[in-house]
């Protein structure tokens, strides 16, 4: 059975219009003594694109199975994932009701008015505010509440559920990412891919290894540390597998996650981020953002640095998008 003909039973709705290009960084393969790809999800086309386009295809597809008119969905202010769904939303004809959790502490006025918050807006979404941001099951029971009002008013709400006690719809479309990529570039050593709810990495991992390609995929911790986040890979996989009817056994000894970028917290720019950042930009001419994509860039840095990667491998770093988040984090990024 191919990657297509097991994602085929599952509802997805049309985001993406053509595959992403997979580029080979010709500087930075020669600075770092790497031969050093890159998969281009920042380009996935809807709304500044992101690794968001591909998950949602696979939670739109089901609001739209259940007749649904409005999606509601929770993150912190600059999340990625609130301004592409209400970009989705917008067009699939929904509405969306977008709630914005206070997960980065001590952020200027851009962080609250430009970025992903300035694009949410002009999308023209209801906003909700929570108040605290590492609260995950008290965020998901304010979104229900107003999920259940718009229900009391006669109409038909979908909530995306991103918590893991939920089945990770999102993760389907880093499995057809996975096969995408092989179709471009299948000979690759070695994968490094940010790792937040799990579902890129997860979904990228289990698309690999359904493909037949066996590198080592290395998740890059973004929100928790190390062991945290290789406890809830195995979840997400476990989910995963029940999902699309593998054997668990073909994943779970591969959950790879690596937290020597993470410091000092989630969404917060640490020395290591911020150069891999400006080295990409002025290597390559990419900008990554300062909440995932340079933290992932920062993890193939420092695992090159460990000896985990070898000089003169084969190595695909995956660019999940994120750059709306840069205007956000102006004082952060222009102070020294
Ligand atoms: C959400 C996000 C991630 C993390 O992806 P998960 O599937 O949640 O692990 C990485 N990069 C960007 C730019 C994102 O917006």
């Amino acid at each position: 059975m191919t990657i297509e003909d097991m994602l085929s039973g599952f509802a997805r709705a049309t985001l993406m219009t053509s595959a992403t290009p997979t580029e080979r960084l010709d500087r930075l393969s020669d600075q770092l003594g790497l031969d050093l790809w890159i998969k281009r999800d920042d380009l996935t086309g809807l709304s500044f694109g992101g690794n968001k386009t591909r998950q949602l295809e696979f939670y739109l597809g089901e609001a739209q199975q259940q007749k649904a008119d409005t999606i509601l969905i929770t993150g912190a202010v600059q999340s990625n994932f609130v301004r592409s769904a209400a970009a989705a939303a917008a067009k699939l004809g929904m509405d969306a009701v977008l709630q914005l959790e206070e997960r980065v502490p001590g952020m200027g006025a851009d962080y609250y008015r430009s970025g992903n918050v300035l694009l949410a807006g002009l999308l023209g979404a209801e906003h909700l505010h929570y108040p605290t941001g590492e609260d995950e099951i008290g965020a998901d029971n304010a979104l229900h509440e107003r999920a259940d009002q718009l229900k009391a008013e006669g109409r038909k709400p979908y909530v995306i559920h991103l918590g893991i006690d939920h089945p990770p719809l999102g993760a389907l479309g880093y499995v057809a990412a996975a096969a995408e990529l092989m179709t471009q570039i299948s000979d690759f050593e070695a994968a490094v891919v940010p790792s937040g709810s799990g579902s890129t990495h997860g979904g990228f991992l289990a698309g690999l290894r359904l493909a037949g390609q066996s590198a080592p995929v290395y998740g890059i911790c973004v929100r928790r540390d190390q062991h945290q986040q290789h406890v809830r890979m195995q979840q997400v996989l476990g989910r995963l597998a029940d999902m699309l009817g593998f054997d668990p056994v073909l994943v779970m000894d591969d959950i790879q996650t690596w937290d020597g970028a993470l410091a000092p917290g989630y969404g917060q720019i640490g020395p290591a981020t911020r150069n891999a950042l400006t080295l990409m930009a002025r290597s390559e001419g990419i900008f990554l953002d300062p909440v995932y994509s340079a933290k992932t860039f920062a993890g193939l840095l420092g695992l090159l640095e460990q000896g985990v990667l070898q000089q003169g491998q084969k190595v695909i770093l995956l660019h999940t998008g994120g750059q709306p988040a840069l205007f956000g984090y102006q004082d952060e990024l222009l102070s020294p």
